[in-house]
Formats: structure tokens, C-alpha cells, sequence
């Protein structure tokens, strides 16, 4: 996607100043956050590992939304990332927003100017309480996929505007959700029966192909059912006029899934605009998942004792791959060159940012931020193979297997990471005392190496590099 186009932070946010600088804690600087203050005020923790997040980038995915599916409202899915000046931003932009309980609606109403009527509170399956607060905080829009589920909108929430979660083929996305939500058409008629019964309003249709989808065309399949869920709503006696297309957007192949998307809309629901029907979807990682970067310091080595020119030095230092120390057979012995030489430990791990790798599958590629304090790192380095692992105590904190990193990284460099920004920050724990890693605000205008720039700052603010 071109990064041409829109990058310098005074360009981009002309028209949003006080979304950005109004803020006390802000203050924009050629297009990146004056560091200093911040770096004053992590002083005692100079090496804490921290995200980067370059809002021109979510600004730009909403370009590319526009662009490629502008009859469909998107409602961002908090869950996916809340961090307050994305929801900011994107609420500027015309978004509305997806949540899933109490809090996710609290967080978003109180960004100033977001009404409730830009919420759909999409988690088909909701405590009675949380059902009561989302009338009470006038958060009409609500999803159900079970007829427990209507028993209690008509206890709490008798006027809210009901979306029927269908079940769609999910097996082509990273992480699944047909195994816990979403109705078999075989029970829609059912319920929307029972709903009718009840005198409740179901406005609607919604489905979600799964998180992280890399088939695109699924979407066309569950436009396809939506069509014939709209035809059993009129069976039932409603007229649906919401058609929810939910999320699963992968950033390489958003293009792709936007003209599968156009063309089932197109064919299933050729009369829409006439019928008043309105589609939004509820897209997260999309908007976010490129825009946050991480940079972790190197807090801690294990390399053979005298450095570790060698690959073969691993055996000596690393039993990652063979926990028990016996005589190598000959395969092992063949296959000892390619064990990490040298294991890293940076200051963030899967129980913080990094759970992203147990619970989004997700695999990450380090690369060298700095190196003794230098951000020129020379192509001809002598690389050997590593391990990098996260700071807690647990050996099931591992960030990175096996990668390929300098000989000469030490203790005190630091490393970066790229696409941190979906379902990273939002699942952090503090396990084993460790806090969760701060962001740090751009809006671009760095030229793509907005965390080295911010590194950079850190530096010049006198805030040190760690080690
Ligand atoms: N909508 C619902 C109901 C979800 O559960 C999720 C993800 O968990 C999303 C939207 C966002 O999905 P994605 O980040 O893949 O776009």
C-alpha cells in the first residue's frame, strides 16, 4: 500500500489539532512527539521497552477503507487496540465503534463528541448487567446468537435494536470464532420467532469470517447467507435494514477482500439503497496492526563464555531445542549449526506485548534498532543465529525461536519490531512484576523509521540508551 502519499505529520492532521495537541500530554515537533518531556519523566528506567505509534498510518488505512469500500461504515473493534488517540482519530474520521462490554463503551464515550448511536455492542454473548449498563449509557445496537440471549435484552434492554451473528466458514482465518458464537442458519427462523414473541426489534444481520482472514473469498459465502437470513427475516415479519459484514480484514489482502465484498454485495443485495439498508463491518487489526511498533532493550545475554563467534558455541550455551544433554546423534550433531548461538533477553515478553504470539498466532522478526548506541548498523555485520526471549521468569516466554541477528549485539542495544499494533498491547499483563510497555505518539514524517527517530530523541533528551 503506498506509504507515498500521506506521511508528514503537519500535512496529514490539519484539520485535527485539538485531537492531538490539545492534549496536555502532547506536543507535536516536526511531525514527531517532543521526547523530551517524556524522556524526563522515564528517567529512572532509561532502557523500559516502548511502543512507537504513528498515527498517519491509521489515518491512512481509513484512506484505503474509503477508498475500497465506501458504502460500508466501519465500526473499529476496540478490543483490537484502545488506545485512546486511535479511537480519537478514527471517530474524526467517521468511524463508529465495536465493543464488547462495560468498559470498552466507557472508553469510547468518553473520547468527546462519539455518540452512542456510532456503538454496536457485538458480543452475542452478554452478562444482564452488561445488557442493563448499554441501555442506560444509550447503546441501542446489540448482537445475539441465542435465544438465552433474548430473554435478557427483554429484561434490561426492550428497545434495543437486535443484530441476529450468524455462523459463516471461519476455517480460513487465524483464530477461528464459529466455535463459540455465531447462530447455524438452521436456528435463525427459531429465534427470530422467539424474538418476534417477545416483542423485540432485530434490525438485522452480522457475521465474522474470523480474525485474520487469508481467504478472502469467505466473504462472498457469508454474504450469500446473510442474503437468505434477510429473507427469513422477512418470513418472521421484519424488515432488516443493517447488514454488519464484521471483521477479519488482513492488511496484504484488504484490497482483495473489499472486491470480493463489493461484488457478493452487489449480487445478493442488489436492491439496498432503495430497501434502506445500511452495511457497516467491524474491522481492528486493519486499521492498527502496522501503525504501533515496539522497541525493547537487551537486557540480559547468554552467550559461550570468550563470545560466540561460532555457531557451534551453541551447544555449549543453548539447550533450546535439546533440553536433555546426551551424546548428539548424527543427526543432531548435522543439525547443531543451526541451533541459536546466542540467547537475548529483551524487556517485553508474551506476557506482555508478545502475547500476540500465543493467542494471535503470530510470528515476529526482530531487527536492530542500535547498536552501542549506533542507529548506522552496516549490512556487512557478522551475523550469527539467535534466540530472543522476554523478561519473565517462564521459559514459555519466547519471543523469537530462532533469527539472525549481529555477533556483536550486547546488552543495552536495542531491538524493533514491527506490526505491534493489534491484539499486543490490549492483552499485556504486569506477570512477574513487569509493567506494560508505554506508547509513544507520531504522526509519521520520519520517513518509515519513526522508532529509530524516537530512540533518537530519547537520546538527545539525555535520557540515555540503557547499558
Ligand atoms: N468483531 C468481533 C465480534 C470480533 O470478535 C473481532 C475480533 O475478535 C473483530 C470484530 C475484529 O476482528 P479483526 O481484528 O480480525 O478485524
Amino acid at each position: 500500500s503506498g506509504d507515498s502519499h500521506v506521511n508528514k505529520g503537519e500535512t496529514i492532521f490539519p484539520s485535527l489539532p485539538p485531537l492531538l495537541t490539545g492534549h496536555p500530554e502532547v506536543h507535536l515537533r516536526n511531525g514527531i512527539m517532543n521526547a523530551s518531556r517524556l524522556a524526563a519523566a522515564h528517567e529512572p528506567d532509561a532502557e523500559k521497552a516502548f511502543f512507537v505509534a504513528d498515527l498517519s498510518q491509521v489515518y491512512q488505512q481509513q484512506q484505503r477503507w474509503k477508498t475500497s469500500l465506501p458504502e460500508i461504515q466501519p465500526f473499529y473493534a476496540v478490543k483490537c487496540n484502545p488506545d485512546p488517540y486511535v479511537i480519537r482519530l478514527l471517530a474524526a474520521m467517521g468511524a463508529g465503534f465495536d465493543c464488547a462490554s462495560n468498559n470498552e463503551i466507557a472508553q469510547v464515550l468518553r473520547v468527546g463528541g462519539i455518540d452512542a448511536s456510532q456503538i454496536i455492542f457485538a458480543n452475542p454473548c452478554k452478562a444482564v448487567s452488561f445488557v442493563r449498563n448499554a441501555a442506560k449509557m444509550g447503546v441501542d445496537l446489540m448482537t445475539f446468537d441465542n435465544a438465552d440471549e433474548l430473554y435478557k435484552i427483554k429484561r434490561a434492554h426492550p428497545r434495543a435494536r437486535c443484530v441476529v451473528r450468524i455462523l459463516t466458514d471461519d476455517s480460513k482465518s487465524l483464530c477461528a470464532f464459529g466455535i463459540k458464537f455465531g447462530a447455524p442458519l438452521t436456528t435463525v427462523p427459531g429465534l427470530l420467532a422467539k424474538a418476534r414473541e417477545l416483542g423485540l426489534d432485530v434490525v438485522g444481520v452480522s457475521f465474522h469470517v474470523g480474525s485474520g482472514c487469508y481467504d478472502p473469498t469467505v466473504y462472498s459465502d457469508a454474504i450469500a447467507r446473510a442474503r437468505r437470513v434477510f429473507e427469513m427475516g422477512k418470513e418472521a415479519g421484519y424488515r432488516f435494514s443493517l447488514l454488519d459484514v464484521g471483521g477479519g480484514f488482513e492488511d496484504a489482502l484488504f484490497e482483495q477482500a473489499a472486491a470480493v465484498l463489493r461484488t457478493a454485495i452487489e449480487q445478493y443485495f442488489p436492491d439496498r439503497r432503495e430497501e434502506g439498508v445500511k452495511i457497516i463491518a467491524e474491522p481492528g487489526r486493519f486499521y492498527v496492526s502496522k501503525a504501533f511498533r515496539l522497541a525493547a532493550n537487551i537486557i540480559a545475554r547468554r552467550a559461550p563464555l570468550g563470545g560466540a563467534s561460532t555457531s557451534t558455541a551453541a551447544a555449549d550455551c543453548n539447550e533450546i531445542d535439546t533440553p536433555i544433554a546426551m551424546s548428539p546423534s548424527q543427526e543432531e550433531k548435522e543439525d547443531i549449526s543451526d541451533k541459536p548461538a546466542v540467547m537475548y533477553y529483551i524487556n517485553d515478553g508474551v506476557y506482555g506485548a508478545f502475547n500476540c504470539i500465543l493467542f494471535d498466532h503470530q510470528v515476529v522478526h526482530p531487527y536492530v534498532l542500535s547498536m552501542r548506541g549506533s542507529f548506522h548498523i552496516s549490512p556487512s555485520e557478522p551475523t550469527h543465529i539467535s534466540s530472543v526471549w522476554g523478561p519473565t521468569c517462564d521459559s514459555i516466554d519466547c519471543v523469537s525461536k530462532k533469527t539472525v541477528l549481529p555477533a556483536a549485539l550486547q546488552v543495552g542495544d536495542w531491538l524493533g519490531f514491527d506490526n505491534m499494533g493489534a491484539y499486543t498491547v490490549c492483552a499485556a499483563s504486569q506477570f512477574n512484576g513487569f509493567e506494560v510497555s508505554n506508547v509513544i505518539y507520531t504522526t509519521g514524517g520520519a520517513g518509515g523509521f519513526e522508532v529509530r527517530s524516537t530512540l533518537a530523541a530519547f537520546a538527545a533528551a539525555g535520557q540515555g540508551m540503557g547499558v
